[in-house]
């Protein structure tokens, strides 16, 4: 099964590493209780049985041991259940005789007394008749270099016993609440620290394509969800300029459609009306194909547009002397300044060579070029120039028209965009001249910008990847 919450995934991980975490835990203070346990009484059977060797081997087989409970309350710190100390003679014998002795209490095993006999204690636990087996310490007693006697000492680990088991009681129930204690709190605090989530989920689920206003709550915190969340509400603010500006798009190319269609069908339904002389029908006829000329350029130039935006526009590269492409240009377009009263002249004109589709590039001067002469008075002038400079190539098309203010500047790339004088002039175009010249620098690899002072004059640069020298060569 597949868990699809964040939060319960989250929880089950931590659940699952604290369980691990806490039996490795557990098991290592329970190991280190046993052997500190075991230490203990293994040290304290050492020193009790010394001191009883000592004795003996002081005493002989008239040994009589101390107080056993008091001698390990010495050594132990408390008294051990059923303690024992036994004498046994290097037969493996209890020394029965003396008085008051446990003997036979604690078996001698056949190691026990080879390892005594060769001088070696060994310790031992061993079961007893009870339910609890015991430790014993099995050392010999030498007297002159020679086993005399052995000391058994030993003691119940029934103590030992119990207090692991307590032990182990006490984790047991503990360990388990705890690990549950720990699991719901941090289902608690994964949930409380995902609901923001929750909301942003709840939020974006409300903002469609037609709805974009809707923002996403930003908690200020800084955390992770609050910069997501602003970085979601950057990207709502993009699509909705986008989404607004592709709907200011299509409404605009409607409305430019519809003006010519418009007088279109006016014309020829004023036509039809009653019968004309050929002459006239000849002029409705030649009045309409004006319409239809700008219908087909709209056309065209939405489709370049909508082929630049797709990177599908498609260029037939060659190497191209923009230089004689602006004066070509420059000389067809003369003509038209002339007619406006508006000098064409040429600044500096350096040679420059680049990969470029030549139709294209045309247009892109011819549209510049018109532009500048359109938005100059008569009397004014136009200059048409080209630099160099080892990489790009910087195309100047200047004029000492109107101008534009830094607000025109900024939006006059935008398509369908006029600058409201324009838009009144009877000779002023769709407003997609500069968006296509800009698509078509793009397309190149190059870009146009614009300086201009509202009524001196504006500087349109085209700058370009270029190849000055080969350029340089090829002209001299
Ligand atoms: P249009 O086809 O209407 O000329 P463009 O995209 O070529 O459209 O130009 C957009 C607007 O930029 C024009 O309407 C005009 O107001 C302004 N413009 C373009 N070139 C110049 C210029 N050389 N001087 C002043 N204004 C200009």
């Amino acid at each position: 099964m597949r868990i699809r919450s964040i939060g319960t995934r989250l929880t089950f991980w931590y659940a699952g590493i604290l369980s691990v975490t806490l039996l490795f835990l557990g098991s290592t203070a329970y190991g280190l209780l046993a052997y500190s346990l075991s230490h203990d009484i293994d040290s304290a059977l050492e020193a009790v049985a010394k001191v009883s060797a000592g004795q003996a081997r002081a005493q002989g087989s008239a040994f009589f041991p101390r107080d056993v409970d008091e001698l390990f309350r010495h050594y132990l710190g408390f008294s051990p259940l059923n303690p024992s100390l036994e004498l046994f003679d290097t037969q493996g014998r209890p020394d029965l005789n003396r008085p008051g002795s446990p003997a036979g209490k604690l078996p001698l095993s056949p190691k026990a007394l080879k390892d005594a006999l060769r001088g070696v204690s060994t310790f031992e636990t061993i079961q007893s008749p009870g339910p609890y087996p015991f430790r014993v310490l099995t050392m010999p007693v030498i007297k002159g270099g020679r086993v005399i006697n052995l000391v058994q000492v030993g003691i119940s680990l029934e103590n030992v016993f119990k207090t692991r088991r307590r032990f182990l009681l006490i984790m047991g129930a503990v360990l388990p609440l705890g690990l549950l204690l720990a699991t719901v709190g941090g289902w608690v605090f994964a949930r409380r620290a995902l609901k923001p989530v929750d909301r942003m989920t709840q939020a974006a689920r409300r903002i469609s394509g037609e709805y974009l206003a809707g923002r996403l709550q930003e908690t200020g915190t800084g955390d992770e969800l609050d910069r997501l969340a602003k970085t979601l509400n950057d990207m709502l603010v993009r699509l909705d300029d986008s989404f607004r500006q592709t709907r200011q798009f299509s409404a605009d190319a409607a409305h430019e459609l519809q003006t010519p269609l418009t007088i279109l069908k006016g014309e020829i339904e004023v036509a039809l009306r009653s019968p004309r002389s050929p002459e006239e029908y000849r002029g409705v006829l030649n009045s309409s194909l004006e319409e239809i000329d700008r219908i087909s350029s709209l056309v065209e130039g939405l489709l370049l547009l909508a082929r630049a935006d797709r990177g599908v526009l498609r260029l037939d590269l060659k190497p191209l002397e923009l230089h004689e492409l602006l004066e070509e240009v420059g000389a067809q377009m003369r003509l038209l300044a002339e007619n406006q009263a508006v000098s064409l002249d040429y600044g500096a004109m350096e040679p420059a060579s680049i990969q470029g589709d030549r139709e294209h590039f045309k247009r892109l001067l011819l549209n510049l070029i018109d532009n500048a002469i359109k938005y100059t008075p008569a009397g004014g002038r136009v200059t048409l120039s080209l630099r160099c400079d080892g990489k790009f190539a910087h195309l100047g098309i200047s004029d000492t028209g109107m101008g534009l203010t830094q607000d025109e500047q900024k939006q006059i790339f935008n398509r369908f965009y006029r600058v409201a004088e324009a838009r009144s002039q009877s000779g002023g175009g769709a407003g997609l001249g500069l968006s296509i010249a800009q698509s078509i620098a793009v397309a190149h690899g190059g870009r146009i910008e614009v300086e201009s002072t509202p009524g001196q004059g504006s500087t349109f640069t085209v700058s370009l990847p270029a190849d000055c020298k080969t350029a340089i060569s090829a002209s001299s």
